[in-house]
C-alpha cells in the first residue's frame, strides 16, 4: 500500500491562532493521503481546544506538556518565555515518543515556521523540512529581510513615510511606518526579535515553504520567494479550501442576521488576543449608537463592563455584542456591509472570501502590513482615522463604506478578489496546483 511508511511529524506552535491552521493543513493532507501517518505535537491545551471528535484516524495529537513532571501551558505570558526556553526538548520528547508508538520513523517534518529548529532535525535525518506561515507572503517578506530593514532603517532615521520598496517584491504602498515595532522599533537584542532574525535566516534551508495565502493575492512577493526558496507553495485562502463546518452558532447570530436588510450590518471583531483600548471602545459604541447602524459585535464578556452605561439597552433593538460569532459564515452572510477588524490574517481573508470591505484599526505584529494591503494595495477597505478608533472617524466610516459611491467601489474591488481566490482553489487553480506539490513532498519517501 503508497504511503504506508510514510511518517510525518507535525509541529505546532501553541500560541494564537496558530495551531488551528496547522491542523487544518495536516487533515487536507491526511484525507489526500490515507494511508500515511501524521504526528500532530503542541500542548494539552492547543490540542484540547482545537481537536474534535471528528478527527481523522491517521492523525493523533500528542500532548508534549503531559510528561511527568512537565510544565502545563496554559498560555500566560510567563508561559511563553518559558515555552520558547523549553524548545526543542520539549518537542524533542514528543517526536521520540511517536517514533515509538508508531514503529515508523520520521520522513518529513512539517512544522510552524516559528519552530525553526527542525531544519536541524530535518537534515540529522536527511528527510525534509516544509515550514506553514500562518500568515501572509508580504509579513513574511519582512521577516526575510529584517537584516536589510534594520541596515536601512539605521542609515535613515525618522525617516518613517520611506516605502519598502528596496525589499524585493514588496508593494510600493507599505512603508517603514507600517512595520511591526516591536520587532523593527525595539530592542534588538530581545529574544523574540533574535528569533524572528534567526527564522528569516534558517527558512532558505527548508525544502518548501506552505502559506495561507494565493498567489494571485500577493504576486510580486511571491514571485520574489520562487526566486529564493526550493519552493513557495501558496495554498490557501484556507477558508474556501476548508470551511469551518463545525463552528457553532451558540449565539443566533446567523438568524439574527438573516432578519437584517441586505448589505446593511457592521460586524466588528478584533480576533482572538487583541481588545481596543478602554476609550476606542467607547468611541466605537458612541459612534455604533449615534449612527444608527445595526451591527453584531464579538466582544468578550469581561470587557463588556467597558461599553458606556445603558449601551445595551438603548441599542439592543438592532445591535447584539456577543462573545464569540461564527465569524467565516458571518462575513459571507449577504447582509453584512463591512468588517470594523483589526487585520489579523485570518480575518482578512475571510472578509476577502466573504466579499465584505474593511475598516482597518490595526495593532501589532502583521496587523499593520496587512491593514496597508487592504487599504492602499487591494483597494478593499479604509483604515480607521488617524490609526485609532474615534467616534467622529467612524460614523464617517461607516457612512462611507455603507451609503457612498466609494463604499461600492470597495465592494465590487472585494469582490473581485474573492472571484480569484475561488478560481485558485478550483481544479486547475494556483493553490490547487501547489497543494498537490506540497502532499507529493509531504509523502515523499526518496
Ligand atoms: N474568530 C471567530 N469568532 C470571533 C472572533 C474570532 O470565529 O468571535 C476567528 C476568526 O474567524 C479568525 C480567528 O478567530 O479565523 C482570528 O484570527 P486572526 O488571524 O484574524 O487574528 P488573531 O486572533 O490571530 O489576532
Amino acid at each position: 500500500m503508497s504511503g504506508e511508511n510514510v511518517h510525518v511529524a507535525v509541529l505546532a506552535f501553541p500560541f494564537g491562532t496558530h495551531a488551528a491552521p496547522l491542523l487544518t493543513l495536516t487533515q487536507r493532507l491526511s484525507t489526500s493521503a490515507p494511508n500515511a501517518t501524521f504526528s500532530f505535537l503542541s500542548t494539552t491545551q492547543s490540542n484540547t481546544s482545537i481537536f474534535t471528535t471528528q478527527n481523522l484516524p491517521n492523525i493523533k495529537a500528542y500532548n508534549i506538556d503531559d510528561e511527568p513532571g512537565n510544565h502545563v501551558y496554559t498560555g500566560s505570558h510567563e508561559d511563553y518565555d518559558l515555552f520558547m526556553r523549553s524548545i526543542p526538548t520539549i518537542y524533542n520528547n514528543g517526536i521520540q515518543k511517536s517514533v515509538l508508538e508508531t514503529g515508523k520513523s520520521i520522513t518529513c517534518f512539517l512544522t510552524d515556521l516559528f519552530l525553526f529548529h527542525a531544519a536541524d532535525l530535518a537534515e540529522e535525518l536527511k528527510v525534509p523540512w516544509i515550514p506553514f506561515w500562518t500568515a501572509g507572503a508580504c509579513s513574511l517578506s519582512t521577516h526575510l529581510h529584517t537584516d536589510l530593514i534594520i541596515k536601512t532603517i539605521t542609515n535613515h532615521p525618522g525617516r518613517e513615510d520611506m516605502k519598502l520598496n528596496f525589499i524585493p517584491g514588496m508593494p510600493t504602498a507599505l512603508q517603514i511606518k507600517d512595520l511591526p515595532m516591536e520587532v523593527f522599533g525595539g530592542d534588538m537584542g530581545s529574544m523574540f526579535v533574535q528569533l524572528l532574525l534567526q527564522m528569516g535566516k534558517t527558512l532558505l534551508r527548508a525544502t518548501a515553504v506552505a502559506l495561507n495565502t494565493f498567489e494571485e493575492l500577493e504576486q510580486s512577493v511571491v514571485d520574489d520567494f520562487k526566486l529564493k526558496f526550493q519552493h513557495c507553495l501558496a495554498i490557501g485562502p484556507f477558508t474556501l479550501t476548508n470551511p469551518k463546518t463545525l463552528d457553532l452558532d451558540r449565539h443566533d447570530c446567523l438568524s439574527w442576521l438573516s432578519n437584517q436588510k441586505p448589505e446593511s450590518v457592521v460586524y466588528i471583531s478584533f480576533g482572538t488576543l487583541m481588545v481596543p483600548p478602554p476609550d476606542e471602545i467607547t468611541a466605537l459604541a458612541d459612534a455604533l449608537e449615534k449612527s444608527g447602524v445595526p451591527f453584531l459585535w464579538s466582544l468578550k464578556d469581561n470587557f463588556k463592563g467597558q461599553l458606556p452605561e445603558g449601551f445595551m439597552d438603548r441599542v439592543s433593538r438592532r445591535g447584539m455584542v456577543v462573545p464569540w460569532a461564527p465569524q467565516a459564515k458571518v462575513l459571507e452572510h449577504p447582509n453584512v456591509a463591512v468588517f470594523v477588524t483589526h487585520c489579523g490574517w485570518n480575518s482578512v481573508l475571510e472578509s476577502i472570501t466573504g466579499g465584505v470591505p474593511m475598516i482597518c484599526r490595526p495593532f501589532f505584529g502583521d496587523q499593520k502590513p496587512n491593514g496597508r494591503l487592504v487599504s492602499d494595495v487591494w483597494g478593499i477597505g479604509v483604515g480607521a482615522k488617524d490609526g485609532v478608533l474615534s467616534k467622529d472617524g467612524l460614523i464617517d466610516a461607516f457612512d462611507l463604506v455603507v451609503s457612498k459611491e466609494q463604499g461600492k467601489k470597495l465592494r465590487e474591488k472585494v469582490q473581485t478578489l474573492k472571484e480569484v481566490a475561488t478560481q485558485a482553489v478550483g481544479d486547475k487553480g494556483s493553490s490547487t496546483t501547489n497543494f498537490n506539490k506540497l502532499l507529493g513532498l509531504v509523502t515523499s519517501t526518496n
